[in-house]
């Protein structure tokens, strides 16, 4: 591991004051700015317009290397492409490039793991993992965006891999604050499965990215049963901070909602949805289960009659829905999944998440998989 410390772990002020120190006249500083937050490149050689010297004292006290890129998978139907990070710890993370026709997403991890354990989710199983740092997180972002050659201003970023960004919130407002130098605030988005003190500090930003709620059950039970963190921060709290959220003009909260079959798919679940977030500035994201090996076995995707009367029932009461119909099977597409393939997970995940949901058996509107009542 380098002992130097990475420039781009610095927020813009300390990083103008450390390289004040070093670097002269002043104009050199918004020279390796432009080349950093603009640019994105990983080493000080590729600062052509700074003299050597400058390159040399600079390579001498700091870096600015990203995580290594230690696998992509090929192309999915779509396009989309899966990287596999190695950072220098070992720990691994993915993210993920997902052209769509003139404009590029990138999905982006903000934590090696992720403490929160949501059942469907195969990052959960490796427990806590560290918070990624500031370069670690715009490495993701650069390598990606270097590669593809895309302009900033056709990119959209999500901060939907792996972890949970509010529990990095420190790292990942100084990661929005890079950035917001080339990409609006609209074109980004984070994704929260629900802490509501971390929603509370959003909102307490000057500028803000788009906020996207997993909420994934229409009642605390269920939700409770797939997502434990709904016993800290319950749905009738989180829902109340979503409705306080300060939203720019023309901005809806996105809730994300993961089909499961038989569990949580049905008309009557749509119907509740809908009513839960009534009054809330929201459209729903329904996103069918991306199977995995390593989830438990009555987690299956449901199909596509099952997929299409849940969002027609949405539609129906009112609510603006898009399914994510993901090419993404073929790419490990899901948080986790690719690093699950890679490394094996820990023997007491499998155990904790094997059996058979209990909401499931004792709600009579949760049917079992395939069972389709009308
Ligand atoms: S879905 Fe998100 S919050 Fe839940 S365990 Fe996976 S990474 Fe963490």
């Amino acid at each position: 591991m380098s002992e130097r410390l990475n420039l781009y772990d610095f927020a813009p002020d300390r990083l103008r004051s450390e390289l004040s120190g070093i670097v002269s006249p002043p104009f050199r500083i918004k020279q390796i700015e432009e080349w950093m937050y603009v640019r994105g490149v990983d080493t000080f050689e590729a600062m052509t317009n700074l003299p050597k010297e400058t390159r040399a004292a600079l390579a001498q006290r700091f870096t600015i290397e990203f995580p290594e890129v230690v696998e992509i998978t090929p192309p999915a139907p779509d396009g989309s492409r899966k990287y596999l990070f190695k950072l220098s710890d070992g720990n691994r993370i993915e993210s993920v490039y997902m052209p769509m026709g003139e404009r590029t997403s990138v999905c982006l991890s903000s934590q090696a793991g992720c403490a929160v354990g949501c059942t469907f989710c195969v990052t959960g199983f490796f427990g806590a993992g560290r918070n990624l740092t500031p370069s670690e997180i715009l490495g993701q972002f650069f390598t990606i965006q270097r590669e593809h050659a895309v302009a900033p201003e056709q990119m959209n970023i999500v901060f939907m891999g792996m972890g949970e960004p509010l529990l990095n919130l420190d790292n990942v407002v100084q990661s929005l604050e890079v950035f917001y130098r080339t990409i609006a605030p609209k074109r980004i988005t984070l994704s929260t499965s629900g802490i509501i003190p971390g929603i509370e500090a959003l909102a307490a930003l000057d500028r803000r990215p788009n906020l996207a709620v997993s909420i994934n059950a229409p009642d605390r039970p269920r939700r409770e049963e797939i997502m434990p963190i709904t016993a800290k921060y319950p749905l009738d709290g989180l829902m109340a901070v979503l409705r306080r959220f300060p939203l720019e003009k023309g901005r809806d909260i996105t809730i994300e909602y993961v089909l499961l079959a038989g569990y949580n798919d049905s008309r009557e679940d749509a119907a509740v949805l809908a009513r839960l977030i009534r009054g809330l500035d929201a459209k729903v994201n329904a996103i069918p289960l991306n199977e995995d090996e390593n989830l438990p076995a009555w987690m299956k995707r449901p199909s596509e009659e099952a997929i299409d009367d849940f969002v027609e029932a949405l539609v129906r009461n009112g609510v603006q829905v898009t399914v994510r119909r993901s090419k993404g099977r073929a790419i490990a597409a899901a948080c986790g999944q690719l690093r699950g393939k890679n490394q094996p997970l820990p023997r007491k995940s499998l155990v904790r998440y094997a059996a058979e949901p209990a909401v499931k058996r004792e709600s009579p509107s949760h049917r079992r998989a395939g069972e389709r009542r009308r």
